[in-house]
């Protein structure tokens, strides 16, 4: 099978494997784990922030991002396709106690004079907004990266306002790899910025919540209070480091076979391509084709490719490291011959 569902499904590399076999650890809640500390050292450098923490995924560490910076009561502004509002179970309203205020987004990217118009002013009334999401690359956008000046633009409104900006950045590596910047040009534009280790880096488990040092000592106890204090978490941290130090440089790769499908995929008639792909996600519209989403999925389950439906009549391909460059040319001449 040619799994293009997620990047979340790649397996940790030979090398993350014996990482975590020679992993020297400790007690990380006493502090005590070394390798925990290393990853945390190394990903906020990466990063450009102050301090870094070891949260158990991508969830979590925009959780505890939204726990942290916020109170219950709180309205929150974000896209209205970030994953923070559409696909973490109603987590803010559950758990922080905030409600959300969504607005639009062109390929992902919010408009920094609309977020300045969504910020609530001082009135007994109005809810206090206690926090700006964005995300990078944006996931419903088909991967899109949004440009770190519309980041700087809405940093800009949330400092004018002194409003936190966290970043939901589970594949901010791909934006950085796709545009050639490092990625401190997107995050100097963020306050907090949360990133998986184990989507396109190949991690089996665990995301970075990076900061400042007194957001990070706070975000500490809510990772502690969420139960992902973790005792001997060096055997996660080790391919954790591997994926950070390792696999950012191969990420355009990655790139180069979401362009292959995406070309496949305009030869085919009935399907329309609904992103730009600037990144490793391809989003395709079948409705054309006759087929719903689901229908589609079973087709190409039927030819040895997996997939995932994105809506009744979208579905997503994303490319990642599991599947080789020659996989990603059979399923290119599959698609073809539809
Ligand atoms: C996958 C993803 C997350 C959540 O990560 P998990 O580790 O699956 O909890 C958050 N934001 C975006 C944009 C994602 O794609």
């Amino acid at each position: 099978m040619i799994d293009l569902r997620s990047d979340t499904v790649t397996k940790p590399t030979k090398e993350m494997r014996l990482a975590a076999f020679e992993a020297e650890v400790g007690d990380d809640v006493y502090g005590e784990d070394p390798t925990v500390l290393k990853l945390e050292e190394e990903a906020a450098r990466v990063l450009g922030k102050e301090k870094a923490l070891f949260v158990t995924s991508g969830t979590q560490g925009n959780q505890i991002a939204v726990l942290t910076h916020t109170r219950p009561g709180n309205e929150i502004i974000l896209e209205e396709n970030s994953h923070i509002f559409y696909y973490e179970s109603g987590a803010v309203a559950a758990l922080a106690g905030v409600q959300t205020r969504t607005l639009p987004g062109i390929k992902g990217a919010m408009d920094p004079d609309a977020v300045e118009n969504a910020i609530r002013d001082v009135d007994q009334h109005f809810p206090e907004t206690g926090l700006i999401c964005l995300e990078n690359t944006h996931n419903r956008a088909g991967g899109a990266i949004v440009s770190p000046e519309n980041m700087e633009a809405i940093h800009a409104v949330a400092r004018k306002h002194s409003i936190p900006l966290h970043v939901d950045g589970a594949r901010l590596f791909n934006a950085s790899a796709a545009a050639g910047k490092d990625v401190k040009e997107f995050t100097r534009h963020c306050d907090t910025v949360q990133i998986c280790l184990s989507k396109g880096l190949g991690a089996p488990v665990g995301s970075i919540t990076a900061g400042d040092s007194s957001f990070i000592q706070r975000a500490r106890k809510w990772r502690k209070r969420l139960g992902g204090g973790l005792r001997q978490a060096g055997i996660l941290a080790a391919p954790g480091l591997v994926a950070l130090t390792n696999m950012r440089g191969r990420l355009s790769e990655d790139h180069k076979k979401a362009a292959i499908l995406k070309e496949a995929l305009e030869t085919c008639e009935g399907i329309s391509i609904m992103n730009d792909v600037d990144t490793n996600i391809v989003v395709a519209d079948v409705k054309e084709r006759g087929n719903t989403s689901a229908e589609f999925v079973e087709i190409l389950r039927d030819k040895g490719i997996l997939i995932g439906g994105f809506g009744p009549y979208a579905v997503r391909f994303v490319t990642h490291y599991d599947v080789s460059m020659e996989q990603v040319e059979e399923a290119a001449e599959i698609l073809r011959s539809l």
